[in-house]
């Protein structure tokens, strides 16, 4: 019998397709590149020929148009939410050699470290402190030490964790392929989000890649969103790292799995992360990436799956720098990290947070509390929401509402309500009025009957009460 790991090609990324495609677009006239941004202001999203198109045009006319069309597409779907979370690094053990990464097995100089139960709680306290309610958790690869029965451990411990009154309302998991059973094993654990990164679409540079592992395996890993599906975990999340091969293979590839998984499982990936090669120890590839992402490509790549796919979340982590980082929100962002630390400990021993025990280092070092104020300043509600999920609005259960334009009528008031609740507990004094003034501006722009229940919700909160939710 064939193992499950000895899955190779999927057939879900037909390359010579998205290579053909691409050349095609070529020849497209900037009327049909027009013509395409135009059709996707109704929200329908776009086919891989005419992602292609908006891919390979290079007009000012059509980029511009591109952009302010994804900017209406993320204010209509999303509002001016920008929901954070905090990466919580639980390991730094890893099996594989991914050439790109801090955690890969050959860097000898990387201090390894497997956080315990009580040290995870150590951490959970610090960001429950600062305001988080939504965590990912993130580990490497080892069969012994950061296993399903670790992974699972620490999804408990971090929902057990409390301070004062609050605790982490929402687990999401960054961890690398398992097995249908072992994912049933997470879901039970009641988590929200299992994401994982595909890195390269490209089955010969994944090959050079991942070098040796388990994760050599391109196969395994492809499949493994699909796993996490069939296992009963209905959010996923999928993202190519972008440096490593050409980005617009990479777009058009991530459109086909997204596409893939909506037509198996009739609901399309949760989300897609837009990480962007950084620097990291001893990892040669990180270094000197083989294909330049410059900003002009990031803000297309945004703006085209903006796009490309209206209703799945768009999420970028602290990888980018603070300006540019608030450029790539307006496009089309839904979801951000804040003040990350990405070595196992490094929010609460400053030994850990140095480059000889991190993943890679951080573009945006600015904390949580310093962006939401900032945040509040350029007009964005600062978002803990984590009622979807709680709700059990998950899965084909979520885009069936989003697509109605339901959900974003239950979000914008949750998300106030969220926020309010860390301006009273976590906010200072002058984040306190900025927030205080934008909470007012969108509760006055609420439907007459959603303002009156939000407002009786909002005086609970003042009263006390907490994880208040429509
Ligand atoms: N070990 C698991 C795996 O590889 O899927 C999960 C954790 S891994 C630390 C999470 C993600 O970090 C990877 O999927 C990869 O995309 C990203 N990553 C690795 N090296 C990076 C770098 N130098 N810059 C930016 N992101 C990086
Ligand atoms: Fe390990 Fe993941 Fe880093 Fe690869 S990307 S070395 S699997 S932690």
């Amino acid at each position: 019998m064939v193992s499950q790991r000895e899955v190779k090609d999927t057939g879900i990324i037909d390359e010579p397709q998205i290579f053909e495609l691409l050349e095609e677009a070529r020849t497209a006239s900037k009327e049909q590149a027009l013509e395409i941004v135009e059709k996707a202001k109704s929200f329908s999203g776009l086919s891989l020929e005419e992602l292609a198109i908006l891919l390979q045009s290079n007009a000012p006319e059509v980029r511009e148009a591109i952009f302010e069309t994804a900017r209406a597409v993320k204010e209509r779907v999303y509002g001016t939410r920008m929901v954070f979370f905090a990466p919580l690094y639980v390991s730094n053990a890893c099996v594989n050699n991914c050439l790109y990464c801090g955690f890969r097995k050959d860097n000898k100089e990387l201090k390894r470290r497997v956080l315990s139960m009580e040290e995870i709680e150590k951490e959970i306290k610090i960001l429950l402190d600062q305001g988080h309610k939504r965590i990912l958790l993130v580990a490497g690869e080892h069969p012994k030490l950061n296993n399903i029965d670790y992974v699972v451990q620490a999804v408990n411990t971090i929902y057990q964790t409390s301070s004062g009154n609050a605790s982490i309302r929402r687990v999401n998991v960054n961890c690398a392929p398992l097995s249908i059973e072992e994912y049933r094993r997470l879901k039970e654990s009641n988590i929200g989000t299992y994401q994982l990164f595909q890195e390269t679409y490209h089955n010969e540079t994944y090959r050079r890649m991942h070098p040796s592992g388990p994760k050599a395996l391109y196969g395994w890993r492809i499949e493994a969103p699909s796993r996490a599906m069939e296992a009963g975990i209905d959010d996923v999340g999928i993202g190519p790292l972008f440096g490593l091969f050409d980005w617009k293979f990479e777009v058009m590839a991530t459109l086909m799995h997204a596409q893939y998984l909506d037509g198996k499982y009739g609901v399309g990936p949760h989300t897609i992360s837009v990480p962007r090669l950084e620097p990291a120890l001893n990892a040669p590839v990180a270094m000197n990436p083989p294909f330049q992402i410059t900003d002009d490509d990031m803000k297309m790549i945004v703006a085209t799956l903006r796009l490309a796919v209206p209703y799945t979340g768009i999420i970028l982590s602290t990888r980018e720098r603070p300006e540019f980082r608030d450029q790539l929100f307006a496009f089309g962002v839904s979801q951000t990290s804040a003040g990350s630390r990405t070595s196992p400990g490094g929010y609460s021993d400053a030994e850990a947070h140095k480059p000889d025990a991190e993943q890679f280092s951080i573009g945006d070092t600015r904390d949580l509390a310093e962006l939401t104020c900032q945040m509040c300043r350029e007009g964005y509600i600062p978002s803990f929401c984590t009622a979807c999920y709680r709700s059990h609005r998950t899965g084909g259960n979520f885009m069936k509402l989003a697509k109605h334009g339901e959900i974003h009528k239950m979000c914008e008031p949750n998300a106030l309500l969220s926020f309010k609740e860390y301006l009273i507990d976590y906010a200072d004094a002058q984040t306190r009025v900025e927030g205080e003034k934008i909470l007012a501006e969108r509760l006055a722009k609420l439907s007459p009957n959603m303002r009156k229940k939000t407002e009786a919700l909002l005086a609970e909160i003042e009263t006390g009460k907490r994880d208040v939710y429509i």
